[in-house]
């Protein structure tokens, strides 16, 4: 399998990915740029990031490119740098959420646009492997941004009284600068799993995995918080937890967030992906905004939340992109944002505002890459030709009478992503046979062959 995905570079270290290949790829980057490109990189907290990202900076000084070293950050972070300064691009050492065994480079282009397929990864990929780079020598500063960040991030959010909150950095890149950022709003912070650790000791570093949650609710229960927050290894994924140590689930956090992004700009629009769930385009439509659907992906939803002027933008699995944090997603500016809510009462209160439905998990039936997009295609027909209410921008996404589903391909592996939701029990269960008689119709069992 290929090392380089649709939105980024990921792999096994050092099997699949090696600073061999780092430093090809940072080549191919420095090349891909324009001459005298000024470039910032960061890394997370992995065990094999420190060698990673020393050739990935030899490399990219080596094409002429100035480099500005700001350390081990969290990813939004190197969003915030590159868009804030106007920088011609960044690199991020990091594989995001996955597990420590892996490491992956995130490419950043001008504006802090995080570097898709067909935006520039494809692009790269050519160059690595044509092998032949710009040469030049490049000058190197090393500078610390995080004072920076927590400035620009405080400067967009209002938070009232002194609350307090338990962060669970899950030992990732967020370990420092979120007690940081929640200490200087004058809250109370009680940090678990704040020391950066690339071993990821104490849990996998990933929210969107309830069980990664159970140490922060028992942590919010036992000191009375008023909050848990829990961020993903490179800090662009956000969990929560509510003032009673119960999940809230991430529609209802994207709910609210619209509710009030709404509030402050009447009619906007608010950018959703197609398998986030309807409790999200309910609220959009009751708070009078424009709901606007988009392709899974961070380019598509970025460019959405440009194109469209949106107040918001968000996913099913905890991204959230506010146009005035240069539009790109960060979960640390998130979770500044659900402090924010709190102002208007406690969180288990507010997520009642929220009307939702019964939601299944995401299953991901494998299916080959060279057969999953045609396998959709003939879903697509095969639903709308039997009379069902089909939208296709992404998928097969059927809207019923009370539910809706989704079936579709997976931009990052050989599986197909299937989804479903509904108003009762009675419509939910079936809802779940439809689903799973149209995917063993198509040949790929909803619990794998
Ligand atoms: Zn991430």
């Amino acid at each position: 399998m290929t090392v380089f995905r649709a939105y980024d570079i990921r792999g096994i270290y050092p099997s699949e990915l090696d600073e061999d290949l780092a430093e090809k790829i940072a080549k191919a980057f420095g090349t891909f740029l324009p001459e005298g490109a000024t470039v910032a990189v960061g890394g997370d907290v992995r065990v094999s990031t420190p060698a990673l990202k020393e050739r990935v900076i030899a490399a990219l000084l080596s094409t002429g490119a100035n480099v500005i070293d700001v350390g081990m950050v969290a990813t939004p972070m190197v969003y915030y740098y590159v868009s804030s300064q106007g920088l011609d691009g960044g690199i991020v050492v990091t594989a995001s959420h996955s597990p420590k065994e892996y490491n992956g480079i995130k490419l950043v282009g001008k504006g802090g646009v995080c570097l898709s397929w067909e935006t520039g990864i494809s692009q790269i990929k050519e160059i690595a492997e044509g092998d032949e780079f710009r040469e030049g020598d490049g000058g190197l500063e090393q500078r610390g941004i995080e004072d920076a960040f927590i400035r620009h991030a405080l400067g967009h959010v209002t938070v009232d009284g002194r609350k307090k909150v338990v962060i669970d950095a899950a030992n990732g890149a967020c370990s420092l600068v979120a007690p940081k950022l929640f200490a200087r709003l004058g809250w109370e912070v009680v940090p678990l799993f704040c020391t950066p650790d690339g071993r990821f000791p104490n849990h996998e570093a990933d929210p969107i995995k309830k069980k990664n949650l159970a140490h922060l609710q028992q942590r919010v229960r036992e000191t009375k918080a008023d909050l848990g927050v829990s961020y993903d290894a490179d800090g662009d994924r956000l969990g929560v937890v509510n003032d009673r140590g119960e999940i809230v689930e991430n529609n209802v956090i994207f709910s609210l967030f619209a509710q009030e992004a709404l509030r402050k700009r009447p009619g906007a629009a608010v950018v959703y992906e197609v398998v986030v769930s309807k409790a999200v385009e309910d609220t959009i439509i009751r708070c009078g905004g424009r709901a606007v659907l988009s392709r899974v992906g961070h380019s598509y939803i970025q460019s959405a939340l440009i194109q469209q002027k949106a107040a918001l933008a968000g996913e099913n699995s905890g991204h959230y992109y506010f146009p005035e944090n240069y539009g790109y997603d960060d979960a640390l500016f998130a979770s500044l944002k659900v402090a924010e809510l709190l102002n208007a009462g406690p969180l288990s209160a507010r997520q009642r505002e929220i009307a939702t439905y019964l939601t299944s998990e995401e299953f991901r039936p494998p299916c080959p890459d060279q057969r999953k997009f045609t396998v959709v295609a003939d879903l697509q027909q095969r639903l709308a030709a039997a009379g069902y209410q089909v939208n296709t921008l992404d998928g097969a996404r059927v809207i019923l009478e009370r539910g809706w589903f989704i079936i579709r391909a997976s931009n990052t592996g050989p599986q197909l992503v299937v989804r479903w939701e509904a108003q009762d029990q009675a419509a939910f269960a079936e809802i779940g046979r439809l689903v799973e008689e149209t995917l063993a119709g198509a040949g790929v069992p909803l619990h794998g062959a």
